[in-house]
């Protein structure tokens, strides 16, 4: 039990709040829009760190990983998207051969993240071939791959249930799922920026399948676009209750959206707006152990930043990033260990390196 900071507050709605942290209550909607209208930053950031703190102790997790996109060619044309490229006569378009994507698995990295486009000619068996192919070369590196538009494609494609295509996955070698893909759960800014993706009904059957079958998951939101506070809360509770039901969510990802050349908004979501976005994630989250502090999109300094408003985990060193960075992501593309060390003792916080499924490996 750590002790409960003593906090001056200048928002008597944030003090609200902080009563019912302090009491063991869980979180409602009115809470969640309290926080992200906050100005009183610096009473929300001791708040979410004392819950993170109070999981966590002062560990921050990160991973040597690597991402693997083996091609950008999709079916799809979602609004906020710069990584896709169009199946036909698109400059930006690429597709990696197996010796490319074999490159990806080195020595050095213990857990690959592999999602990319929805291929229009490739077959079902070629995706399940990706982490056959990875788990024969490095077999105990650990392997996270797939958000759930890629896996409910594949059962399209692959004419199978969501539960065949995952038992097919693990057989291969997988061991979790990144969790993207999600967006926003509102059928509004669906209709608007990714009306042909999947939406919630069918996310959460993928997820709900995968925690009923042992696989564990991330989830994420996207935010930062055309969607309203309300709406992001209401994200987060979904959410929750996803997790209430079976338990296998391991981290949440807050996305900033990179507005890059889709321009769906005039400028990048501020840091204010980063870091009570990711404050709110932890302190309505009672039920996922991380909340994620994702540095290609939030940048540098403000992914430092967060790991004093109750992020515990700020991914990996990456390699080389592309889907943000076709968005022109101001971040670099890959960083070393000492560098993610760096940044985590800068906050005052201790390393711990872990895998895809949060095995301890190291404590720095
Ligand atoms: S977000 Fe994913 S599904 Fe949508 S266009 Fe981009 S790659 Fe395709």
């Amino acid at each position: 039990m750590i002790e409960r900071p003593e906090i001056a507050f200048r928002d008597p709605e944030l003090e609200r709040v902080w009563g019912r942290v302090a009491r063991g209550e869980r979180l409602d909607r009115a809470d969640g829009l309290a926080i992200l209208g906050t100005w009183d930053l610096a009473a929300l950031g001791r708040m979410a760190d004392h819950v993170a703190r109070a999981r966590h102790g002062e560990r921050v997790y990160f991973t040597l990983n690597r991402q693997l996109n083996p091609t950008n060619i999709c079916v799809l044309d979602c609004a906020f998207c710069d990584f896709a490229a169009r199946p036909r006569n698109d400059p930006k378009a690429y597709e990696m051969d197996w010796d490319e994507i074999l490159a990806h698995v080195t020595d050095d990295i213990t857990e690959i993240h592999i999602v990319g486009g929805l291929h229009h000619k490739w077959r079902y068996d070629r995706y399940v071939e990706i982490v056959r192919r990875i788990r024969e070369k490095s077999p105990g590196i650990t392997i996270k791959a797939w958000t759930a538009v890629e896996i409910d494609f594949f059962a399209k494609i692959g004419k199978r249930s969501v539960e065949q295509v995952l038992a097919d996955m693990v057989e291969a070698g997988l061991d979790a799922l990144p969790g993207g893909g999600a967006e926003v759960f509102s059928e509004r800014v669906r209709e608007a920026l990714f009306k042909h993706k999947i939406g919630e009904r069918e996310w959460f059957a993928v997820h709900d399948a995968a925690h009923r079958m042992g696989i564990p998951t991330n989830c994420t939101l996207l935010y930062g676009h055309i969607e309203t506070y309300e709406e992001r809360v209401d994200h987060v509770l979904k959410l929750r209750d996803q997790q209430d039901r079976t338990g296998g969510f391991q981290a949440f990802i807050p996305l900033e959206y990179q507005v890059g050349t889709t321009n769906l908004v005039e400028r990048q979501a501020s840091a204010v707006e980063d870091l009570r976005t990711i404050a709110m994630s932890r302190l309505v989250f009672d039920n996922i152990p991380h909340v994620k502090s994702y540095w290609v999109m939030l940048g540098e300094q403000t992914a430092e930043l967060a790991l004093n408003f109750g992020a515990t985990d700020l991914d990996g060193t990456i390699g080389i990033e592309k889907i943000a960075h076709y968005a022109l992501a101001a971040s670099e593309a890959g960083h070393t260990r000492e560098h993610l060390l760096r940044m985590i003792r800068a906050a005052g916080k201790v390393p711990v390196e872990r895998d895809a499924l949060y095995r301890e490996l190291a404590v720095y």
